[in-house]
């Protein structure tokens, strides 16, 4: 439970690497390395002249603290790979035929309105999930409908888009979802009591490239690569989304880059980008946390 509890802090203060927010990864600190820090604390204050600041004889200058060292690199850096906001027909397959290419297992948070119901589409949408666990991912509850649970209403429909989305998952697949994820990422006090009465440990991410709102397989490309290439964390969770076409362009560019990464890492000596499936998130979860704990 603690380290449940641990594990979902760290994930929650680790949305940080994001398009909008500067290109490079936080500092390990997860501070910024800030121009007003010791630099300019030492300056004379305002109005102050240099001699006045001197320091007078017979006192010693203080010195500035000494840097402190970059900590040792991981053996490896570890990714996962998650996918939100599917299935959806036109893409998710061509997503699994990519993922199978490169022997990556990794995590489908999804929403049941894209496959609740009669007709047609919802069942080609419930089959493709049973195919998508069939390749060895898993299937994550993201609620029924990807309502910002922290609105107004947020007290009133949370419970109800996570235990409902859970029950459609359970449906179209047969076990209930391990895993879930909050629309958004959003977080306040009242989602954190439904969630906890549910006990279920939210899955943040680390990297965002923010694909949904990029529509750009380069320019996600880009932003890829390079948050790759910086990585301080020793694993991070990057986030994706299997409904957009410019995400479907990019997985096997990306997925290409980071073996080609790697060759260049082994032959420099220096740790590999490794991706991971979703089995050490599984073990910090209690079974079925992200389905209905009560009865029905
Ligand atoms: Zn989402």
């Amino acid at each position: 439970m603690k380290l449940s509890s641990g594990l979902m802090l760290f994930l929650y203060s680790a949305l940080a690497v994001t398009a909008s927010a500067q290109p490079s990864p936080p500092s390990p600190t997860g501070k910024a390395a800030s121009p007003t820090g010791a630099a300019a604390k030492a300056a004379p204050p305002k109005g102050t002249t240099a001699k006045a600041a001197a320091p007078s004889p017979g006192k010693q200058a203080v010195k500035p603290p000494a840097k402190k060292p970059p900590p040792p690199e991981p053996a490896a850096y570890e990714v996962l790979f998650t996918f939100d906001d599917g299935p959806r027909y036109e893409t998710t397959p061509k997503v699994l035929d990519t993922l199978d290419q490169y022997g990556v297992k990794s995590v489908f948070f999804v929403n049941g309105v894209r496959f609740m119901g009669k007709g047609k589409g919802p069942e080609r949408a419930r089959e493709l999930l049973r195919e998508t666990v069939r390749r060895g991912h898993l299937i994550g509850n993201h609620t029924v409908h990807h309502f910002f649970l922290c609105g107004k209403r947020g007290p009133t429909i949370a419970e109800r888009e996570i235990t409902e989305n859970a029950s459609l998952i359970q449906e179209a697949i047969g076990k209930p979802p391990d895993l879930f994820r909050t629309p958004f990422g959003s977080r306040c006090a009242s989602l954190s009591e439904t969630l906890k009465r549910l006990n279920i440990h939210p899955i943040g991410w680390d990297v965002d490239p923010q694909d949904w709102k990029l529509q750009d397989a380069d320019r996600i490309y880009e932003f890829m690569t390079n948050a790759l290439r910086n990585l301080r964390r020793p694993r991070s969770i990057l986030l994706f989304h299997d409904i957009h076409q410019s995400t479907v362009d990019m997985l096997p560019r990306l997925l290409k880059w980071i073996a080609e990464e790697n060759a260049q890492r082994k032959a420099a000596k220096r740790p590999p980008i490794q991706i991971i499936d979703y089995n050490y998130l599984l073990a910090t979860n209690p079974p079925g946390a992200a389905a209905p704990s009560g009865p029905g």
